[in-house]
């Protein structure tokens, strides 16, 4: 038996932005690993982890926001920490990393034609459901674009 290990160029995108976050100074976590199994004329195991970042507030704000998502990272203010408004930028860069998890990076290409921002661009700090309202979330059907890592037995 063989054995191919597959870890596609935005995983390697993503883990550089990842070390990037270590030397500006982000507390980083695991929020999920989702791990798909599958046997058929091979063995297959894939690896789907989301990672959060959290970032000092004045950095995010040099880059203009105050949280972001690439892919199965979600970033978030590191002064947020204790606060609502954390779980409200938490929620909306998670619903972005689904969108990501689904649609790969043809989603710039999409957001033209899918709501992949909240409708209301009006920020309701004491309602959560608020930051991810109108936001186009992938059916449970749908497939993972790509594996973060997966490892195939031959
Ligand atoms: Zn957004």
């Amino acid at each position: 038996m063989s054995m191919k290990i597959q870890f596609p160029i935005l995983s390697m995108l993503s883990s550089a932005l990842l070390i990037a976050c270590v030397f500006i100074g982000a507390d980083i976590s695991v929020h999920s690993v989702e791990v798909e199994f599958m046997v058929s004329d091979h063995v297959e195991f894939s690896f789907h982890p989301i990672i959060h970042v959290e970032l000092p507030i004045n950095t995010l704000a040099f880059f203009g926001c105050q949280g972001f998502c690439f892919w199965n990272i979600v970033a978030t203010p590191i002064e947020y920490r204790e606060q609502n408004d954390f779980l409200c930028i938490l929620a909306h860069e998670l619903r972005h990393s689904e969108q990501w998890m689904a649609l790969g990076p043809s989603l710039p290409i999409v957001s033209l034609l899918l709501p992949i921002e909240q409708d209301n661009p009006s920020l309701n700090w004491s309602d959560i459901d608020s930051f991810t309202d109108g936001m186009w979330q992938p059916p449970q059907f749908w497939p993972f674009e790509f594996d973060f890592l997966s490892i195939k037995g031959i």
